[in-house]
């Protein structure tokens, strides 16, 4: 059976065609703008134009806004089930999307035992960074490759992502290099999700999903936190589309 999943994330909204031996055959990811519902139409047009889906799910946040799915699932369930289905030997997940942060203890299948989540504040989400990269003309890929200038962390103490402005550039007026104030942003955003994955007693084997994972300097930043290996999830970002689909 051909089966679509959709992620109507707070950031982008992403899709994933499967065929009937679980290939993925087609996937976007979009920016969620204004109008979550137009996404989802969006994404349904154009990956229906590769082969018609026989069943839908969404997830994410905007789920409730595909109304032609045939059935919404959390992200916490889809998110369990992509990883598992790409790396069976997953036990923790740390997903770190646009404007929230998770982490998911995941029993011997695809069983969600526990999860802990921040959506109430943007420091620990991709949004943090966003805001941080554009103040000082940055991209995310700029963001990723930070790791390879060997920087070392300065505290950053502000959560409010406006305080955080003002304290970097404080550092930088101090004479502080703008590498070690951005990697510092990076160790305090995995000491708050480091917060999330004690919260489950999360475990090896760990992988990253979520958009944010595409930034390795993020995904080395929670290794040095947490002292152990984190694996970077194969396609992060569609993760949660793929687990939707899995689950169709
Ligand atoms: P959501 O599902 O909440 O909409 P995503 O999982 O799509 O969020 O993640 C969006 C975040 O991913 C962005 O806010 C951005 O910080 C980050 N991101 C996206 N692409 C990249 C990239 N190529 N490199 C680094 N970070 C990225």
């Amino acid at each position: 059976m051909i089966r679509l999943g959709i992620d109507i994330g707070s950031t982008t909204a992403k899709g994933a065609l499967l065929d009937t031996d679980n290939t993925i055959i087609g996937s976007i990811i979009i920016p969620t703008g204004g109008n979550p519902a137009t996404s989802a139409e969006q994404i349904l047009t154009e990956l229906s134009a590769i082969k018609q889906p026989e069943k839908i799910i969404a997830t994410g946040y905007g789920r409730a806004l595909a109304s032609f799915a045939d059935k919404k699932i959390t992200e916490i369930t889809c998110h369990a089930a992509g990883v598992k289905f790409l790396h069976p030997d997953a036990k923790t997940i740390i997903d770190i999307g646009g404007q929230d942060s998770k982490a998911i203890l995941l029993g011997e299948d695809k069983h969600v035992l526990d999860f802990a989540m921040n959506d109430k504040c943007a420091a620990g989400t991709g949004s943090f960074l966003d805001a941080i990269a554009a103040k000082f003309s940055l991209t995310q890929d700029d963001l990723s490759a930070l790791h390879s200038t060997n920087p070392t962390p300065l505290a950053i103490t502000s959560t409010c992502v406006v305080f955080a402005e003002s304290e970097l550039i404080g550092l930088l007026a101090k004479g502080e290099k703008l590498e070690d104030v951005l990697y510092g942003v990076h160790t305090a955003i995995a000491a708050r999700v480091g917060r999330l994955f004690a919260q489950v007693s999360g475990e090896r084997e760990i992988y990253f999903s979520g958009g944010v994972a595409k930034n390795e300097t993020m995904r080395l930043a929670l290794e040095a936190e947490l002292e152990v290996p984190v694996h970077r999830a194969e396609n992060p970002q569609l993760i949660g589309a793929l687990g939707a689909a899995l689950l169709a």
